[in-house]
Protein backbone atom coordinates (compact mmCIF):
# COMPACT_ATOMS: atom_id res chain seq x y z
CA UNK A 1 0.00 0.00 0.00
CA UNK A 2 3.01 2.39 1.19
CA UNK A 3 4.91 1.43 -2.09
CA UNK A 4 1.70 2.11 -4.41
CA UNK A 5 1.34 5.99 -2.96
CA UNK A 6 4.76 6.16 -2.76
CA UNK A 7 5.38 4.72 -6.21
CA UNK A 8 2.10 7.30 -7.76
CA UNK A 9 4.03 10.52 -5.63
CA UNK A 10 7.55 9.87 -7.33
CA UNK A 11 5.71 9.28 -10.70
CA UNK A 12 4.00 12.36 -10.23
CA UNK A 13 7.43 14.25 -8.56
CA UNK A 14 9.12 12.89 -11.26
CA UNK A 15 7.19 13.74 -14.23
CA UNK A 16 6.54 17.50 -13.03
CA UNK A 17 10.06 17.64 -12.07
CA UNK A 18 11.14 17.02 -16.35
CA UNK A 19 8.10 19.12 -17.60
CA UNK A 20 9.49 21.92 -15.58
CA UNK A 21 12.94 21.22 -16.68
CA UNK A 22 11.97 20.76 -20.26
CA UNK A 23 10.31 24.56 -20.22
CA UNK A 24 13.30 25.86 -18.84
CA UNK A 25 15.29 24.35 -21.61
CA UNK A 26 12.65 25.96 -24.17
CA UNK A 27 12.97 29.17 -22.67
CA UNK A 28 16.81 29.06 -22.86
CA UNK A 29 16.38 27.66 -26.71
CA UNK A 30 14.68 30.79 -27.41
CA UNK A 31 16.45 33.38 -25.26
CA UNK A 32 19.69 32.13 -27.12
CA UNK A 33 18.16 32.33 -30.45
CA UNK A 34 17.12 35.83 -29.75
CA UNK A 35 20.51 36.75 -28.44
CA UNK A 36 21.71 35.29 -31.93
CA UNK A 37 19.53 37.88 -33.77
CA UNK A 38 20.61 40.60 -31.63
CA UNK A 39 24.23 40.33 -32.85
CA UNK A 40 22.71 39.65 -36.61
CA UNK A 41 19.70 41.70 -36.99
CA UNK A 42 20.07 45.44 -39.26
CA UNK A 43 18.47 47.22 -36.89
CA UNK A 44 16.92 47.86 -33.28
CA UNK A 45 13.88 47.70 -34.25
CA UNK A 46 13.62 44.64 -36.19
CA UNK A 47 15.45 42.96 -33.17
CA UNK A 48 12.20 44.49 -31.02
CA UNK A 49 9.99 43.37 -33.68
CA UNK A 50 11.39 40.00 -33.14
CA UNK A 51 11.14 40.05 -29.33
CA UNK A 52 7.38 41.16 -29.68
CA UNK A 53 6.56 38.35 -32.32
CA UNK A 54 8.22 35.84 -29.69
CA UNK A 55 6.70 36.91 -26.93
CA UNK A 56 3.11 36.69 -29.25
CA UNK A 57 3.48 33.32 -30.85
CA UNK A 58 5.23 31.47 -28.05
CA UNK A 59 3.89 30.54 -24.19
CA UNK A 60 7.02 32.48 -22.59
CA UNK A 61 6.75 36.42 -22.03
CA UNK A 62 9.93 38.25 -23.12
CA UNK A 63 11.09 41.33 -21.99
CA UNK A 64 13.93 43.37 -24.02
CA UNK A 65 15.89 45.91 -22.01
CA UNK A 66 19.10 48.04 -23.07
CA UNK A 67 19.82 48.83 -19.29
CA UNK A 68 20.56 46.11 -17.36
CA UNK A 69 21.59 48.32 -15.01
CA UNK A 70 18.04 49.17 -14.52
CA UNK A 71 16.95 45.30 -14.64
CA UNK A 72 16.82 45.43 -10.75
CA UNK A 73 15.41 48.93 -10.62
CA UNK A 74 12.12 47.75 -12.11
CA UNK A 75 12.63 49.27 -15.84
CA UNK A 76 11.35 49.44 -18.17
CA UNK A 77 7.86 49.17 -17.52
CA UNK A 78 7.63 49.68 -13.61
CA UNK A 79 9.17 52.21 -11.70
CA UNK A 80 8.72 50.56 -8.24
CA UNK A 81 11.28 49.21 -6.40
CA UNK A 82 9.79 47.28 -5.47
CA UNK A 83 8.85 45.04 -8.90
CA UNK A 84 12.12 44.65 -9.78
CA UNK A 85 12.64 41.90 -12.52
CA UNK A 86 15.98 40.58 -10.94
CA UNK A 87 17.92 40.77 -7.38
CA UNK A 88 21.02 42.44 -7.05
CA UNK A 89 22.84 39.28 -6.90
CA UNK A 90 21.66 38.05 -9.86
CA UNK A 91 22.31 41.37 -11.59
CA UNK A 92 26.24 40.65 -11.02
CA UNK A 93 25.78 37.03 -12.73
CA UNK A 94 24.54 39.27 -15.71
CA UNK A 95 27.40 41.83 -15.59
CA UNK A 96 29.70 38.65 -15.62
CA UNK A 97 27.67 37.41 -18.28
CA UNK A 98 26.28 34.63 -16.97
CA UNK A 99 22.71 33.67 -17.19
CA UNK A 100 20.39 33.69 -14.63
CA UNK A 101 17.47 30.83 -14.14
CA UNK A 102 15.15 30.78 -11.24
CA UNK A 103 11.68 29.91 -10.06
CA UNK A 104 10.46 31.72 -7.20
CA UNK A 105 7.31 34.25 -6.72
CA UNK A 106 7.97 37.63 -7.73
CA UNK A 107 6.62 40.65 -6.53
CA UNK A 108 6.04 42.49 -9.80
CA UNK A 109 3.77 39.11 -11.26
CA UNK A 110 2.22 38.40 -8.06
CA UNK A 111 2.49 34.80 -8.68
CA UNK A 112 5.25 32.07 -8.83
CA UNK A 113 7.26 32.44 -12.07
CA UNK A 114 9.88 30.59 -14.16
CA UNK A 115 12.34 32.90 -15.20
CA UNK A 116 15.59 32.76 -17.69
CA UNK A 117 17.45 36.00 -18.10
CA UNK A 118 19.98 36.49 -20.37
CA UNK A 119 22.47 38.80 -20.68
CA UNK A 120 23.71 40.90 -24.30
CA UNK A 121 27.22 42.16 -24.62
CA UNK A 122 29.43 44.26 -26.79
CA UNK A 123 32.96 44.18 -26.39
CA UNK A 124 32.84 42.56 -23.04
CA UNK A 125 30.38 45.52 -21.87
CA UNK A 126 26.91 44.72 -20.85
CA UNK A 127 24.23 46.19 -23.18
CA UNK A 128 21.24 44.90 -22.57
CA UNK A 129 19.41 41.81 -21.31
CA UNK A 130 16.40 39.53 -22.55
CA UNK A 131 14.01 38.38 -19.50
CA UNK A 132 11.95 35.56 -20.65
CA UNK A 133 9.34 34.33 -17.91
CA UNK A 134 6.26 31.83 -17.63
CA UNK A 135 4.17 32.10 -14.92
CA UNK A 136 4.28 28.50 -12.98
CA UNK A 137 0.73 28.06 -12.91
CA UNK A 138 0.76 28.13 -17.36
CA UNK A 139 3.27 25.29 -16.51
CA UNK A 140 0.84 23.30 -14.09
CA UNK A 141 -1.88 23.91 -16.19
CA UNK A 142 -1.22 20.16 -18.18
CA UNK A 143 -0.85 18.68 -14.73
CA UNK A 144 -4.35 19.24 -13.51
CA UNK A 145 -5.85 16.82 -15.58
CA UNK A 146 -2.90 14.59 -14.54
CA UNK A 147 -3.10 14.67 -11.42
CA UNK A 148 -7.23 14.25 -11.42
CA UNK A 149 -6.21 11.07 -13.39
CA UNK A 150 -3.70 9.47 -10.97
CA UNK A 151 -6.02 10.65 -8.31
CA UNK A 152 -8.49 8.78 -9.96
CA UNK A 153 -6.54 5.74 -10.60
CA UNK A 154 -4.67 5.98 -7.14
CA UNK A 155 -8.32 5.84 -5.53
CA UNK A 156 -9.01 2.86 -7.65
CA UNK A 157 -6.01 1.22 -6.89
CA UNK A 158 -6.47 1.63 -3.55
CA UNK A 159 -10.24 0.23 -3.23
CA UNK A 160 -8.68 -2.53 -4.92
CA UNK A 161 -6.01 -3.21 -2.70
CA UNK A 162 -8.16 -2.82 0.45
CA UNK A 163 -10.94 -5.13 -1.43
CA UNK A 164 -8.32 -7.78 -2.24
CA UNK A 165 -6.62 -7.57 1.13
CA UNK A 166 -9.87 -7.88 2.84
CA UNK A 167 -10.69 -11.06 0.46
CA UNK A 168 -7.73 -12.31 1.52
CA UNK A 169 -7.91 -11.91 5.35
CA UNK A 170 -11.30 -13.58 5.13
CA UNK A 171 -10.45 -16.66 3.29
CA UNK A 172 -7.29 -16.55 5.87
CA UNK A 173 -9.45 -15.53 8.99
CA UNK A 174 -12.93 -17.49 8.67
CA UNK A 175 -11.25 -21.04 8.33
CA UNK A 176 -9.05 -20.68 11.41
CA UNK A 177 -11.89 -18.81 13.55
CA UNK A 178 -14.06 -21.99 12.18
CA UNK A 179 -10.82 -24.29 13.53
CA UNK A 180 -10.19 -22.57 16.84
CA UNK A 181 -14.24 -22.74 17.77
CA UNK A 182 -14.55 -26.49 16.79
CA UNK A 183 -11.35 -27.55 18.56
CA UNK A 184 -13.15 -25.88 21.73
CA UNK A 185 -16.15 -28.18 20.89
CA UNK A 186 -13.23 -30.97 20.75
CA UNK A 187 -11.77 -29.88 24.42
CA UNK A 188 -15.84 -30.76 25.53
CA UNK A 189 -15.52 -34.16 23.73
CA UNK A 190 -17.42 -33.13 20.52
CA UNK A 191 -15.50 -34.62 17.79
CA UNK A 192 -18.50 -34.42 14.96
CA UNK A 193 -18.26 -30.95 13.81
CA UNK A 194 -15.85 -29.96 10.45
CA UNK A 195 -14.81 -27.21 8.48
CA UNK A 196 -16.44 -27.08 5.10
CA UNK A 197 -13.09 -27.39 2.85
CA UNK A 198 -13.63 -25.56 -0.57
CA UNK A 199 -9.92 -23.88 -1.16
CA UNK A 200 -6.92 -25.59 -2.22
CA UNK A 201 -4.28 -23.52 -0.66
CA UNK A 202 -2.12 -23.98 2.36
CA UNK A 203 -5.00 -22.78 4.67
CA UNK A 204 -7.62 -25.71 2.74
CA UNK A 205 -4.67 -28.23 3.40
CA UNK A 206 -4.62 -27.10 7.21
CA UNK A 207 -8.54 -27.29 6.84
CA UNK A 208 -8.21 -30.82 5.60
CA UNK A 209 -5.96 -31.99 8.39
CA UNK A 210 -7.88 -30.53 10.64
CA UNK A 211 -10.50 -32.83 9.44
CA UNK A 212 -9.13 -36.04 9.12
CA UNK A 213 -7.32 -35.03 13.07
CA UNK A 214 -10.97 -34.72 14.42
CA UNK A 215 -12.40 -37.42 12.18
CA UNK A 216 -8.84 -40.07 13.86
CA UNK A 217 -10.20 -39.01 17.33
CA UNK A 218 -14.12 -39.30 16.58
CA UNK A 219 -12.60 -43.01 16.13
CA UNK A 220 -10.29 -43.06 18.84
CA UNK A 221 -13.75 -42.07 20.79
CA UNK A 222 -15.93 -44.51 19.59
CA UNK A 223 -13.48 -47.13 20.04
CA UNK A 224 -13.00 -46.25 23.74
CA UNK A 225 -16.87 -46.21 24.23
CA UNK A 226 -17.40 -49.44 22.78
CA UNK A 227 -14.83 -50.69 24.29
CA UNK A 228 -15.81 -50.06 28.05
CA UNK A 229 -19.58 -51.07 26.69
CA UNK A 230 -17.78 -54.45 26.16
CA UNK A 231 -15.92 -54.97 29.40
CA UNK A 232 -18.90 -53.51 31.58
CA UNK A 233 -21.13 -55.93 29.85
CA UNK A 234 -18.42 -58.76 30.09
CA UNK A 235 -17.79 -58.44 33.68
CA UNK A 236 -21.56 -57.66 34.39
CA UNK A 237 -22.62 -61.13 33.35
CA UNK A 238 -20.45 -63.19 35.74
CA UNK A 239 -20.65 -60.77 38.41
CA UNK A 240 -24.45 -60.80 38.46
CA UNK A 241 -24.51 -64.91 38.62
CA UNK A 242 -21.85 -64.70 41.22
CA UNK A 243 -24.00 -62.41 43.23
CA UNK A 244 -27.29 -64.59 42.22
CA UNK A 245 -25.95 -67.98 43.38
CA UNK A 246 -24.37 -66.08 46.59
CA UNK A 247 -27.67 -65.01 47.67
CA UNK A 248 -29.53 -67.78 46.57
CA UNK A 249 -27.02 -69.89 49.11
CA UNK A 250 -27.33 -66.95 52.08
CA UNK A 251 -31.05 -66.83 52.04
CA UNK A 252 -31.12 -70.77 52.03
CA UNK A 253 -33.23 -71.19 48.86
CA UNK A 254 -30.19 -73.85 47.79
CA UNK A 255 -31.61 -76.30 50.02
CA UNK A 256 -29.41 -79.45 50.35
CA UNK A 257 -25.50 -79.63 50.11
CA UNK A 258 -25.68 -81.08 46.76
CA UNK A 259 -27.31 -78.08 45.48
CA UNK A 260 -24.96 -76.00 47.23
CA UNK A 261 -22.30 -77.47 46.25
CA UNK A 262 -23.35 -77.40 42.68
CA UNK A 263 -24.25 -73.24 43.55
CA UNK A 264 -20.38 -72.52 44.79
CA UNK A 265 -18.93 -74.61 42.03
CA UNK A 266 -20.80 -72.26 39.49
CA UNK A 267 -19.57 -68.94 41.32
CA UNK A 268 -15.85 -70.89 41.31
CA UNK A 269 -16.20 -70.96 37.21
CA UNK A 270 -17.56 -67.51 36.61
CA UNK A 271 -14.42 -66.49 39.27
CA UNK A 272 -12.52 -68.33 36.52
CA UNK A 273 -13.69 -66.31 33.71
CA UNK A 274 -13.77 -63.35 35.24
CA UNK A 275 -9.96 -64.00 36.44
CA UNK A 276 -9.33 -64.84 32.44
CA UNK A 277 -10.97 -61.66 31.13
CA UNK A 278 -9.38 -59.50 33.39
CA UNK A 279 -6.13 -60.89 32.48
CA UNK A 280 -6.40 -61.33 28.82
CA UNK A 281 -7.56 -57.84 28.32
CA UNK A 282 -4.52 -56.39 30.66
CA UNK A 283 -1.86 -58.54 28.52
CA UNK A 284 -4.19 -57.14 24.94
CA UNK A 285 -3.41 -53.48 26.26
CA UNK A 286 0.23 -54.32 26.84
CA UNK A 287 0.46 -55.79 23.52
CA UNK A 288 -1.33 -52.95 22.07
CA UNK A 289 1.28 -50.74 23.05
CA UNK A 290 4.11 -50.12 20.63
CA UNK A 291 6.15 -49.90 22.86
CA UNK A 292 6.06 -53.57 24.52
CA UNK A 293 9.20 -55.45 24.55
CA UNK A 294 8.80 -58.58 23.24
CA UNK A 295 11.83 -61.32 23.31
CA UNK A 296 13.56 -61.65 20.26
CA UNK A 297 15.43 -65.04 20.01
CA UNK A 298 15.98 -67.88 17.74
CA UNK A 299 13.74 -70.53 18.64
CA UNK A 300 12.76 -74.50 16.65
CA UNK A 301 9.22 -73.78 16.22
CA UNK A 302 7.81 -77.70 15.83
CA UNK A 303 9.61 -78.14 19.08
CA UNK A 304 7.47 -75.19 20.76
CA UNK A 305 3.94 -76.15 19.06
CA UNK A 306 5.28 -80.14 20.69
CA UNK A 307 5.03 -78.56 23.51
CA UNK A 308 2.10 -76.46 24.04
CA UNK A 309 0.39 -79.59 21.95
CA UNK A 310 0.88 -81.95 24.71
CA UNK A 311 -0.53 -79.61 27.27
CA UNK A 312 -3.57 -80.29 25.10
CA UNK A 313 -3.94 -83.95 25.40
CA UNK A 314 -6.15 -84.49 28.29
CA UNK A 315 -8.67 -81.74 26.96
CA UNK A 316 -8.66 -83.49 23.63
CA UNK A 317 -8.54 -86.94 24.73
CA UNK A 318 -11.54 -86.02 27.21
CA UNK A 319 -13.65 -85.64 23.83
CA UNK A 320 -11.53 -88.09 21.56
CA UNK A 321 -10.47 -85.41 19.27
CA UNK A 322 -7.09 -87.02 17.42
CA UNK A 323 -4.48 -84.12 17.64
CA UNK A 324 -2.52 -85.12 13.76
CA UNK A 325 0.80 -83.20 14.02
CA UNK A 326 2.82 -82.89 10.71
CA UNK A 327 5.58 -80.51 11.22
CA UNK A 328 8.90 -79.34 9.50
CA UNK A 329 11.79 -79.84 12.61
CA UNK A 330 14.60 -77.81 10.65
CA UNK A 331 12.52 -74.95 10.87
CA UNK A 332 13.72 -71.73 13.54
CA UNK A 333 11.86 -68.18 13.83
CA UNK A 334 13.13 -64.97 15.74
CA UNK A 335 10.55 -64.56 18.52
CA UNK A 336 9.34 -64.18 21.54
CA UNK A 337 9.06 -68.01 23.00
CA UNK A 338 6.66 -67.22 25.72
CA UNK A 339 4.36 -65.15 23.24
CA UNK A 340 4.68 -67.55 20.24
CA UNK A 341 3.69 -70.51 23.05
CA UNK A 342 0.57 -68.06 23.61
CA UNK A 343 -0.36 -68.08 20.07
CA UNK A 344 -0.05 -71.82 19.46
CA UNK A 345 -1.93 -71.89 22.91
CA UNK A 346 -4.98 -69.95 22.01
CA UNK A 347 -5.93 -71.46 18.59
CA UNK A 348 -5.30 -75.42 19.81
CA UNK A 349 -8.08 -74.15 22.65
CA UNK A 350 -10.57 -72.60 19.97
CA UNK A 351 -9.81 -75.76 17.44
CA UNK A 352 -10.77 -78.01 20.63
CA UNK A 353 -13.51 -75.88 21.73
CA UNK A 354 -15.53 -75.90 18.46
CA UNK A 355 -14.49 -78.95 17.40
CA UNK A 356 -16.81 -82.04 17.91
CA UNK A 357 -16.43 -85.18 19.54
CA UNK A 358 -14.35 -87.80 18.22
CA UNK A 359 -12.98 -85.83 14.81
CA UNK A 360 -9.28 -84.89 14.27
CA UNK A 361 -7.37 -81.64 14.30
CA UNK A 362 -4.56 -81.42 11.88
CA UNK A 363 -1.58 -79.46 13.12
CA UNK A 364 1.18 -78.68 9.83
CA UNK A 365 4.01 -76.86 10.14
CA UNK A 366 6.36 -76.43 7.15
CA UNK A 367 8.62 -73.91 5.21
CA UNK A 368 7.34 -71.88 2.46
CA UNK A 369 10.06 -69.39 0.82
CA UNK A 370 11.48 -67.43 3.60
CA UNK A 371 8.57 -68.10 5.80
CA UNK A 372 7.66 -70.50 8.43
CA UNK A 373 3.86 -71.66 8.10
CA UNK A 374 1.60 -73.38 10.78
CA UNK A 375 -1.63 -74.48 10.17
CA UNK A 376 -4.10 -75.57 12.11
CA UNK A 377 -6.99 -77.74 10.63
CA UNK A 378 -10.13 -78.51 12.48
CA UNK A 379 -13.10 -80.36 11.64
CA UNK A 380 -15.52 -77.72 13.55
CA UNK A 381 -19.01 -76.03 12.24
CA UNK A 382 -16.52 -73.20 10.52
CA UNK A 383 -17.18 -69.28 10.57
CA UNK A 384 -19.41 -67.55 8.60
CA UNK A 385 -18.00 -65.32 5.79
CA UNK A 386 -19.58 -61.95 7.43
CA UNK A 387 -18.08 -62.92 10.24
CA UNK A 388 -14.26 -63.76 9.37
CA UNK A 389 -13.06 -60.61 9.22
CA UNK A 390 -14.31 -59.59 12.51
CA UNK A 391 -13.56 -62.73 14.63
CA UNK A 392 -10.22 -61.05 15.57
CA UNK A 393 -11.29 -57.88 16.85
CA UNK A 394 -11.78 -57.32 20.71
CA UNK A 395 -14.90 -59.52 22.02
CA UNK A 396 -16.11 -60.72 18.84
CA UNK A 397 -17.83 -63.88 18.94
CA UNK A 398 -19.49 -65.89 15.91
CA UNK A 399 -22.39 -66.64 18.68
CA UNK A 400 -22.10 -65.05 21.90
CA UNK A 401 -24.43 -67.47 24.07
CA UNK A 402 -23.17 -70.70 22.86
CA UNK A 403 -19.22 -69.40 23.24
CA UNK A 404 -19.99 -67.82 26.38
CA UNK A 405 -20.77 -71.46 27.50
CA UNK A 406 -17.99 -73.08 25.97
CA UNK A 407 -15.61 -70.04 28.56
CA UNK A 408 -14.62 -68.22 25.50
CA UNK A 409 -13.32 -64.04 26.18
CA UNK A 410 -13.91 -63.34 22.60
CA UNK A 411 -10.41 -61.65 23.11
CA UNK A 412 -7.81 -65.20 22.32
CA UNK A 413 -7.74 -64.31 18.29
CA UNK A 414 -7.35 -60.37 19.17
CA UNK A 415 -4.07 -61.47 21.13
CA UNK A 416 -2.86 -63.70 18.19
CA UNK A 417 -3.09 -61.22 15.97
CA UNK A 418 -1.28 -58.68 18.02
CA UNK A 419 1.91 -61.32 18.96
CA UNK A 420 1.44 -62.22 15.30
CA UNK A 421 1.89 -58.83 14.18
CA UNK A 422 4.38 -57.96 16.27
CA UNK A 423 6.78 -61.07 15.14
CA UNK A 424 5.88 -59.39 11.51
CA UNK A 425 4.05 -62.36 10.41
CA UNK A 426 0.91 -62.85 8.66
CA UNK A 427 -2.73 -64.31 10.78
CA UNK A 428 -5.08 -65.48 8.28
CA UNK A 429 -8.11 -67.55 8.67
CA UNK A 430 -9.86 -69.68 5.99
CA UNK A 431 -13.48 -71.10 7.00
CA UNK A 432 -16.57 -71.77 5.53
CA UNK A 433 -19.79 -73.06 7.44
CA UNK A 434 -20.20 -76.37 7.75
CA UNK A 435 -16.64 -77.22 6.91
CA UNK A 436 -14.01 -76.57 9.23
CA UNK A 437 -11.51 -73.71 10.10
CA UNK A 438 -8.03 -73.12 9.00
CA UNK A 439 -6.02 -70.59 11.23
CA UNK A 440 -2.49 -69.86 9.21
CA UNK A 441 0.22 -68.18 10.89
CA UNK A 442 3.14 -67.04 8.81
CA UNK A 443 6.35 -66.79 10.59
CA UNK A 444 9.63 -65.02 9.01
CA UNK A 445 12.51 -67.54 9.50
CA UNK A 446 15.37 -67.30 11.27
CA UNK A 447 18.11 -65.32 9.82
CA UNK A 448 21.94 -65.55 10.27
P1 LIG B 1 -13.11 -66.95 22.29
O1 LIG B 1 -12.37 -66.79 23.56
O2 LIG B 1 -14.55 -66.60 22.40
O3 LIG B 1 -12.82 -68.19 21.57
P2 LIG B 1 -11.59 -65.81 20.15
O4 LIG B 1 -11.10 -64.44 19.93
O5 LIG B 1 -10.56 -66.87 20.27
O6 LIG B 1 -12.54 -65.75 21.40
O7 LIG B 1 -12.56 -66.16 18.97
C1 LIG B 1 -13.54 -65.29 18.56
C2 LIG B 1 -14.71 -65.98 17.95
O8 LIG B 1 -14.33 -66.61 16.74
C3 LIG B 1 -15.21 -67.12 18.78
O9 LIG B 1 -16.16 -66.69 19.69
C4 LIG B 1 -15.83 -68.04 17.76
O10 LIG B 1 -17.15 -67.65 17.48
C5 LIG B 1 -14.99 -67.83 16.52
N1 LIG B 1 -13.97 -68.88 16.36
C6 LIG B 1 -12.67 -68.82 16.71
N2 LIG B 1 -12.01 -69.97 16.39
C7 LIG B 1 -12.94 -70.78 15.82
C8 LIG B 1 -12.87 -72.10 15.26
N3 LIG B 1 -11.73 -72.81 15.25
N4 LIG B 1 -14.02 -72.60 14.75
C9 LIG B 1 -15.16 -71.90 14.76
N5 LIG B 1 -15.29 -70.64 15.27
C10 LIG B 1 -14.19 -70.09 15.80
Amino acid sequence: MTAIVFGTGLTYFLYEKFYVEKQKEILIMQGEELRGYYYKAANKEEFKKRVQWTDKASDAKVIFTEDPMLLSAGIPYDESADNNLITFEERQQLLAGKRVIFIREHPRFHQDILAVTIPLLAKNQLTGALFLYMPLADIYEPFRSIRIVLAISLFLLLTIVVWLGLKMTNRLIKPLKEMESISQKMSQGDFSKRIQVDQSDEVGNLAASFNILASSLETVDQKRREFLQNVSHELRTPLSYMKGYAEAILDGVAGDKKAVERYVSIIHNETDRMQRLVHDLLDLAQLEDDSYPMRDEPLPIAQLITDVADRFDLAASQKEIQLVQNLDDDLIVNGDSDRLEQVVSNLLDNAIRYTPNGKSIAVTLKREGASAVLMIHDSGPGIPKEDLPKVVERFYRVDRARTRKEGGTGLGLAIVYQIVKKHQGLLNIESAEGSGTTVVVKLPLYKE
